[in-house]
């Protein structure tokens, strides 16, 4: 996207010089740039606008709080929206997890998560616990705590000489590993990854597993295969290990359960949750854990750790319209039903498309991936950036994607198809025919490569 040569110098910067159409107003499932071309959310920004944008029960309750007040300091006063908000949490979060840690973000829901393991630990007398196992490819956060149990080497590897280096056991990629993901030794062999790293570390030096429930960017919607999940919660108590899923994109509903971990009937020790929790109508997150684990903290002098915005009414106000959203219009049962419509059609792209070489996700989480060989799930060369040319063809036809690439291991492209909760089988229809329109004229380009 050129910028128009009158358009003012930017004072802002974020990752590139790249520049962005202007956002003027959206829309349920749409975004008007202020030449007022439309735009369908394919990826609810982020992985973020789960219940499509400007819900007006959303901003009505937004509106209430706001009249009322927008920030009260946590160490001051206890507010309503938080308190209910909480309550609302404790309802829909894993049994025995009564109380919720809210903060602004994903990474500093992974912060808080890493650091209230490791302080348990020590009121436990396991003060040698502090490595969390991860996996690679993975993400968790920018910062740098959550950066270190992040497996993408093309955000960590400036910062890895500031961090302590954190264990790793490859992702569960049964697709590229030729492995059938239906069959249980599948699930079995991925998890004994994790019982031999826990034991190549020292049980007794393991703080915590961190996993994403079904992967977000960095595996693109990765569904773990049969029995993973159970395994290694097994695994996990056995060791006294902390199982932490990171629900940041998985949860809020996306998948068709609130949190992903709901479709193995496991229940982690601690789990965070941001992205879709208030579904970007506010910057909000937050990180719940076992009770067990909340009062042997707190009744060990508290929790060293805290944010100035914890809690802020407003945006706890816009959380719990957004979960009661959420219920009172059905839509993870929406999710579930127009996720498995556009699953199917994003299918059918693999038999017009040849290097479209696997679809997969869960509910509205879902992603495919475009590879120069199917039989061998062959990556394109890096050198093409085909994850980038594909965004931008889609963008220009007035469709958004995700992208994000793998580099290090496995170089992949893969794209994440995740419209609002709320879409219909029009909007289906929709980005399945800017999609086909796109992939057409990235064959055109890349066909000389496929005849190779
Ligand atoms: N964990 C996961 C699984 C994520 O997808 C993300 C964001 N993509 C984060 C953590 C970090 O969240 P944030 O960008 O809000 O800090």
């Amino acid at each position: 996207m050129t910028p128009s040569p009158e358009r003012p110098k930017s004072h802002l910067f974020y990752q590139t010089r790249r520049r962005r159409p202007v956002l003027d107003q959206a829309r349920g499932v749409y975004l008007w740039d202020v030449d007022g071309k439309r735009y369908l959310d394919g990826s609810s920004g982020a992985m973020v606008c789960n219940i499509g944008h400007s819900n007006e029960r959303v901003l009505e309750a937004m509106r209430r709080q706001m009249e009322k007040s927008t920030f009260g300091y946590r160490l001051h006063f206890e507010t309503e929206p938080a308190e209910k908000l909480a309550a609302k949490a404790a309802e829909l979060a894993p049994k025995g997890m009564e109380r919720a840690f809210f903060v602004s973000g994903g990474s500093e829901a992974v912060e808080s998560a890493i650091k209230l393991a490791r302080q348990y630990a020590v009121t436990q007398g396991e003060g040698l616990r502090w490595k969390v196992i991860s996996r690679f490819p993975s993400y968790h956060g920018a910062t740098l705590g959550a950066l270190a149990v992040t497996g993408y080497t093309p955000m960590t590897a400036p910062f890895e000489a500031m961090m302590r280096p954190m264990p790793k056991i490859p992702a569960p990629r049964a697709y590229l590993d030729g492995l059938d993901p239906h069959d249980p030794a599948t699930g079995a062999h991925y998890a004994a990854m994790l019982e031999r790293k826990i034991l190549e570390e020292g049980p007794e030096t393991v703080l915590a597993f961190i996993v994403e429930p079904v992967g977000g960017a960095s595996t693109g919607a990765l569904v773990p295969p049969a029995g993973y999940m159970q395994a290694i919660r097994e695994i996990c108590s056995r060791y006294g290990v902390l199982l932490i899923h990171d629900e940041v994109m998985s949860g809020g509903g996306r998948t068709g359960k609130f949190f992903a971990g709901e479709h193995w009937n496991v229940d982690p020790d601690i789990l965070v949750v941001s992205k879709g929790f208030a579904a970007g109508y506010a910057p909000l997150g937050a990180m719940m854990a076992q009770d067990r684990i909340v009062d042997a903290v707190l009744d060990d002098g508290g929790f060293i750790h805290g944010y100035t915005y914890a809690g802020n009414p407003l945006a706890c106000a816009a959380g719990l319209a957004v979960l009661e959203e959420i219920e009172r219009s059905g839509l993870m049962a929406n999710a579930t039903a127009i996720g498995a419509l556009l699953k199917a059609r994003l299918q059918g792209l693999m038999q017009r498309f040849p290097f479209v070489g696997d679809v997969r996700g869960e509910g509205l989480l879902l992603a495919f991936e475009l590879v120069s060989d199917r039989a061998t799930m062959t990556p394109f060369p890096a050198s093409l950036g085909l994850y980038d040319k594909l965004v931008e063809i889609a963008y220009s036809k007035g469709l958004i994607i995700y992208s994000r690439r793998t580099r290090g291991g496995y170089a992949g492209d893969h794209f994440l198809v995740c419209p609002p909760m709320i879409a219909t089988e029009a909007h289906v229809d929709e980005i399945i025919e800017m999609l086909t329109l796109s992939l057409a004229e990235l064959e055109a380009e890349i066909g000389p490569l496929l005849d190779r």
